[in-house]
């Protein structure tokens, strides 16, 4: 017999499809989705209003896989970190972030990655595998029957390089933005990306209106370089003049993050240098305080001076500017920290 398969690996359309390719109807595929998503059941046997053949077969060719949460870190200031145990043992990280009444978790796309920024601890143990579709939503899914807790936005800036894991990361979303499925609005889904371009290039093809984040970090293609190894691979003014070809295709904003790192990326200069690489298109840049992750590299987060002067340059070049505070430092689970701490964990 083949092996089962999570049901949650597939899209409304597939379902639907296979369904009817047995002779089911496919609007079982809707109603399945609706105790999935939104019922969020653990077994077909739940599923009280369909048919005893069609819920035999479900039991036969699926499973509904679940992860088990091995650790909950909650943080003082509301946001609270879950540490996944995958089906192979591989372990994944989630963050609840709590904003006055809008609730948004930041989820991985990848177990480790393989870019290996300087600043960031994700990439650190190197890549292990890309998450299936399942694993993906499943994050959600899990954060919400732990906490009870709605979800208003969703942010691919948890472990991982969602643009190296595209079909999997796309088929999530659409499952997650279906009205079957969680109904969370394309605009309140994030994806970050530390600057794959024939990601960007799909995503400025692809028909729905996804919100891009791109980790720029630098106005150089030297300073990149040796803070995102990444850049080697896709430089700076490529980078960019795909960014503008997307906001220009799909009259859409693109949001630039920027680590301030002391004495790296935060000077005068390197702040006049930005505005003039992305003065002319619609952006926002979203200033990030760096998270220290180890004691191995010699980076330091800027100063608020320098922070704020950096800020007010960008101001009175025109480029919206705002600054990130992370959440969740206390815990290890802010920005960059993830994949940091296990060896705390005790279980
Ligand atoms: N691979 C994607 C998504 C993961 S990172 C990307 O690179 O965008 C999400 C954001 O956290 C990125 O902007 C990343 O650069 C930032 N980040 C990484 N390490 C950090 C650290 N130590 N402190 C603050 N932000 C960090």
């Amino acid at each position: 017999m083949e092996k089962k398969i999570d049901i949650k690996g597939l899209g409304l359309k597939e379902l639907e499809e296979k369904l009817t390719s047995e002779g089911f109807q496919s609007f079982r595929a809707r109603q399945i989705f609706h105790w999935l998503y939104q019922q969020k059941v653990s077994s077909f046997q739940k599923m009280t209003n369909l048919p005893k053949k069609l819920l035999s077969w479900l039991d036969f060719v699926f499973t509904i896989e679940q992860m088990k949460c091995i650790k909950i870190l909650k943080s003082r200031d509301g946001s609270a970190k879950f540490l996944f145990q995958l089906n192979d043992d591989q372990l994944i990280e989630s963050v609840l972030i709590r904003n006055k009444k809008r609730n948004t978790i930041c989820i991985s796309s990848q177990v480790g990655c393989l870019w290996n920024c300087l600043f960031c601890a994700s990439g650190k143990g190197g890549f292990k595998r890309n998450l299936l579709t399942g694993e993906i939503v499943e994050q959600v899914l899990s954060v919400q029957r732990l906490t009870r807790e709605n979800i208003h936005n969703i942010v691919f800036m948890g472990m991982g390089e969602p643009f190296n894991n595209y079909n999997n990361v796309m088929k999530s979303i659409q499952i997650i933005n279906s009205k079957h499925g969680m109904d969370i609005g394309a605009r309140k889904i994030t994806i970050s990306t530390c600057g794959i371009i024939p990601g960007i290039v799909k995503l400025t093809e692809y028909p729905m209106q996804i919100e891009l984040s791109v980790s720029l970090h630098a106005a150089d293609d030297k300073t990149r370089s040796a803070l995102m190894p990444v850049n080697h691979k896709y430089p700076l003014k490529e980078l960019v003049n795909t960014c503008k070809q997307y906001v220009r295709k799909k009259n859409r904003q693109v949001t630039f993050e920027y680590l301030m790192l002391k004495g790296m990326n935060d000077s005068v200069e390197q702040a006049n240098k930005l505005s003039r690489l992305i003065m002319d298109f619609d952006v926002k840049v979203n200033l990030i305080i760096y998270n220290p992750i180890d004691n191995q590299t010699n980076l330091l987060p800027s100063g608020e001076e320098e922070i704020a002067i950096f800020q007010k340059i960008l101001k009175e070049n025109g480029v919206p500017v705002t600054i990130r505070y992370s959440k969740g430092q206390d815990i290890n689970a802010a920005c960059g920290q993830l994949r940091n701490g296990y060896i705390d964990y005790t279980w």
